[in-house]
């Protein structure tokens, strides 16, 4: 359903299911930005880590609404989540088309780029928060990240694009 169609029969109630589904595989983070809820209000909403059992309960549900794309992320950092490879395997192997994430970066270790590529996971945002050194919620190696994930990415799948924003 389109968007013309979705507004002229509008009556009030949405209508059809969802073509976007996010999924926060982890609501903590292991950054304190000070911009950010997540960063601030640490110890004051009820945070934690997705567990198994609940993703297997989503990922039920997901069978029936078919979404064209899901988010593996909603403010949390997804990579304290260790089952996070096996979240992105299920998703792919359900058929969802486009499967995406966003991380600061900060966890990511050389070995992981190779798993998240064979993944299948179809695109990585890096959150960089800042356009210098002093803005930057931290300055410990992310531009090192992206350089080494675009080498790696290169030699296995050259559509492998890099955005800036
Ligand atoms: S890295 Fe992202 S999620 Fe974590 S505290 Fe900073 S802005 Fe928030």
């Amino acid at each position: 359903m389109d968007q013309e169609e979705i507004l002229d029969n509008y009556d009030g109630v949405v209508k059809g299911l969802p073509e976007v589904v996010r999924i926060e595989p982890a609501s903590i983070c292991n950054l304190k930005c000070i911009h950010c809820p997540t960063g601030i209000l640490r110890n004051e909403i009820n945070r934690g880590i997705m567990s198994l059992e609940t993703f297997k309960i989503i990922i039920k549900e997901l069978k029936d609404i078919n979404p064209r794309v899901v988010v593996l992320y909603h403010g949390g950092e997804p990579f304290l989540n260790k089952n996070i490879f096996y979240m992105i395997r299920q998703l792919k192997s359900l058929g969802i088309g486009f499967v995406k994430t966003v991380t600061n970066g900060m966890l990511i270790t050389q070995k992981m780029l190779s798993k998240i590529i064979l993944s299948g996971l179809d695109s990585i945002e890096f959150s960089l928060d800042g356009k210098s050194e002093e803005e930057k919620h931290s300055n410990t190696g992310t531009s090192n990240i992206i350089k080494n994930s675009k080498k790696k990415k290169n030699s296995i799948n050259p559509k492998f694009t890099e955005n800036r924003i």
